[in-house]
């Protein structure tokens, strides 16, 4: 792309944007409101030099949302009755880049709970306060922080948390941020996710209702980590925060835009907020290759090769670093918990657009 037309496209972000509805028809619709962040602080919008073209992303994710739409492989989570009702029909793909173009088809104004990317984001902000050190060693960064040959789990883990990304690690992460009540720890962590979203978030009340009254198993895990001296508030509290947290709603491209702002070295691509540090997001990132879809993760790090967090409301967002991320919201799951079309349609994009990191054509060695 030459510096003209860079020019326009920098003229244009804020402004309106071409978005494809559900209906497949191009529309123009300001994003200006949208993208309006609780308290963003006006900046300079950079351009990304490795941004994707837009018209390919758009042809690809139409591509993709075809071929997916019929998939009826997966069931909803139950374990939380709230999420069983949701529409398992629901599907929607968004696209943010870096430089805040965004791309969207299906169901990406639905909103939907947020649940274990949450953590993806409770992470960078306990990095933000304690710096990376201190959160490495504290929570670790151990796909399964199992012995090679040990064949027990949790009790055996040196760290007793493994990594942020599991339940465990995720509790003990929320329990590292810092606020004077519980109350006041949950406003600093939604307020966080806004700025990442570039929008204002809320809490999707049936669900933390549903999930408070069930999760006898997190509770259970957040004494288990009293008993190792690795939970740093109180256990049932975090946990508390920590329920409020899977319990936030985000739409597809809220969710994209999230994921972009880490693409974008922890800058907003749509307010130039400068949310989270640049040097953590590459460790950010390592921790979602390693664990992000729990036990699916090695065999979507051998497909799909993007770092990516999936959550039991059917959502995955993956990232691009440097050019964007891709949300999708799809509500039935696998066996361990990852969200099939979201899956599906992710790797199918990464193939065709050679985002896989692993891939020398990711970088353009074709
Ligand atoms: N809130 C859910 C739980 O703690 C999150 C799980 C998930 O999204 N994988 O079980």
């Amino acid at each position: 792309m030459n510096a003209m037309n860079r020019a326009v496209r920098v003229a244009r972000v804020g402004t309106a944007a071409l978005l494809l509805t559900a209906a497949g028809a191009l529309s123009v619709s300001s994003l200006a409101a949208a993208q309006a962040a609780p308290a963003a602080k006006k900046a300079t919008v950079t351009v990304s030099p490795v941004a994707p073209r837009k018209g390919e992303v758009q042809a690809v994710i139409q591509e993709a949302y075809e071929k997916f739409k019929g998939e009826t492989r997966g069931k909803n989570a139950d374990y939380i009755p709230e999420l069983a009702k949701v529409d398992s029909k629901l599907f929607g793909i968004a696209v943010v880049s870096t430089d805040n173009e965004s791309v969207v088809v299906g169901d990406t104004k639905t909103p939907f709970s947020i649940q274990s990317i949450a953590k993806v984001f409770s992470l960078a902000l306990a990095m933000e306060e304690l710096g990376r050190d201190k959160v490495f060693q504290k929570i670790g960064s151990e796909p399964t922080g199992r012995p090679f040959n040990s064949p027990i789990a949790v009790v055996d883990m040196p760290t007793h948390t493994g990594n942020p990304l599991v339940n465990a690690g995720a509790i003990a992460t929320v329990s590292l941020i810092s606020g004077k009540t519980p109350q006041e720890k949950w406003n600093k962590i939604l307020n966080f996710y806004g700025r990442v979203a570039g929008d204002k978030l809320t809490l999707i009340d049936a669900v933390y209702k549903s999930e408070a009254a069930t999760n006898t198993g997190n509770k259970a895990l957040s004494y288990l980590l009293a008993k190792y001296d690795r939970i740093y508030a109180d256990p049932f509290e975090s946990v508390d925060v920590y329920t409020k947290e899977c319990s936030v709603g985000v739409t597809a491209l809220q969710l994209a835009r999230m994921g972009a702002t880490l693409a974008n070295n922890g800058a907003n691509p749509a307010t130039g907020e400068q949310v989270i540090k640049r040097e953590n997001v590459p460790e950010i990132l390592s921790a979602m290759m390693m664990a992000g879809l729990y036990d699916g993760s090695g065999g979507w790090a051998w497909h799909v090769g993007l770092p990516a967090k999936s959550g039991v409301g059917g959502g995955i967002v993956a990232i691009v670093p440097g050019k964007g991320a891709i949300a999708v919201f799809a509500p039935p799951l696998d066996e361990a918990g990852n969200s099939v079309k979201a899956q599906e349609v992710i790797e199918y994009v990464a193939n065709r657009l050679d985002y896989n990191l692993y891939s020398p054509a990711s970088v353009g060695l074709k």
